[in-house]
């Protein structure tokens, strides 16, 4: 077989890339499997998912072969492939004994012969949030609209130069495939708030990507209650202009969790901010020396602050009062954390002479960490 040069793309999953050298092959790409040992089934792929959301671990010697292949150089490889440092990992002794790796090809499966390099299945996303890459930058890096998975976050989801959201490659293949974004800039906004927002947090002693999987979590959980939210109108009128653009997809695409990620990144990126601003904790250290109920339930000043940074007022009283949500269980932990709140400032607030003061420090009330208002 000679040697034809595909190209990875940055941040591809390992199968999205075989499988275009497979086709630059023009091969299938089970035929092209064959070459290696693979070490386990391939995962099912879900329900009328084409398998978008698999990737393939080499070890050394399967690495080798794939550099082979390709005719491009290790380095370049594991440059563009996020997998590609952890497949000799999951062939150590210890991961193959957690995984039940035995070594030995599954039955029906061509043997590649004994010196072949193995290869072992795993769902793409238990290393990373995975999206289908936008067709336009595709074509435009390889000449063809070629379909392409890469490892993509969910701040990082859309496409700059063409305006699209790249939807999760877990999606249903009858989902819309990507969103136009160009009726809602502000989820783009929202998007370019990230690169500084996360490298302050850091700076602050945080980690920002927990403190953004943890917004996610408090924000999908109020989008599951929004429906019974008299006051909501942010969201549904976000849904309507995404849903609406004639670029929008199929019927499916308004229940698609692509349209719902999309709506609520600039909410996720809000309270991002919010979890680690210094402000913030001082506010929720302050509620807690507050009696119960006016700490913790309606008079609590955290929620009713960041009620304002969401432009909904109305939601302080009722994040207030939901005890059992994860942004209760984050009150409760930071506000009991003396060490956190020492780190965010020498004196708390406690009084609301400080707090107020606190409100109109430079930074805050809509300054903090770019804190734009979201509309
Ligand atoms: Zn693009």
């Amino acid at each position: 077989m000679s040697v034809l040069r595909v190209a990875p793309l940055n941040g591809e999953t390992t199968w999205s890339y075989l499988r275009r050298l497979a086709a630059g092959y023009g091969m299938d790409s089970a035929a092209l499997l064959g070459w290696w040992q693979q070490t386990n089934h391939r995962p099912r792929a879900g329900t009328g998912s084409p398998g978008a959301a698999l990737e393939m671990l080499f070890d050394p010697a399967g690495q080798e072969l794939l550099a082979r292949l390709s005719g491009l150089p290790h380095s370049t490889l594991a440059r563009a492939l996020p997998s590609w440092q952890q497949g000799p990992a999951a062939f150590s002794p210890d991961t193959r004994a957690q995984t039940g790796l035995s070594g030995r090809g599954p039955g029906g499966l061509r043997p590649a012969g004994p010196a072949a390099g193995r290869v072992h299945w795993q769902q793409a996303h238990t290393l990373g949030p995975v999206a289908i890459a936008c067709r336009l930058c595709t074509a435009r890096r390889t000449g063809r609209p070629v379909h392409a998975v890469r490892y993509l976050p969910l701040w990082q989801r859309i496409c700059t130069r063409h305006h699209r959201w790249q939807t999760d490659a877990t999606e249903s293949p009858d989902g819309p495939g990507w969103l136009d974004m160009a009726p809602c800039p502000e989820i783009a906004r929202a998007q370019q708030r990230w690169p500084t927002l996360a490298r302050r947090a850091a700076a602050r002693g945080h980690d920002p990507q927990q403190a953004f999987a943890l917004a996610c979590t408090i924000v999908l959980g109020w989008w599951q209650q929004a429906a019974a939210w008299p006051d909501e109108q942010i969201w549904p009128e976000r849904m309507h202009r995404l849903t609406q653009s004639p670029a929008a997809g199929s019927p499916d695409t308004a229940r698609s969790t692509a349209v719902r990620d999309a709506a609520v990144l600039p909410e996720v990126l809000t309270v991002t901010a919010a979890l680690t601003d210094p402000a913030c904790i001082r506010l929720a250290h302050a509620d807690r020396s507050r009696k119960r109920p006016a700490g913790w339930g309606a008079g609590g000043r955290f929620v009713h602050h960041l009620g304002h940074r969401l432009n909904r007022p109305w939601l302080g009283p009722i994040l207030s009062v939901d005890y059992t949500s994860p942004l209760q269980t984050w009150i409760h932990t930071v506000a009991s954390d003396r060490a956190a709140v020492r780190r965010c400032s020498a004196s708390p607030p406690k009084d609301d002479a400080e707090y107020l003061a606190c409100l109109a420090a430079p930074g805050l009330a809509g300054g903090v960490d770019g804190g734009e208002q979201d509309a």
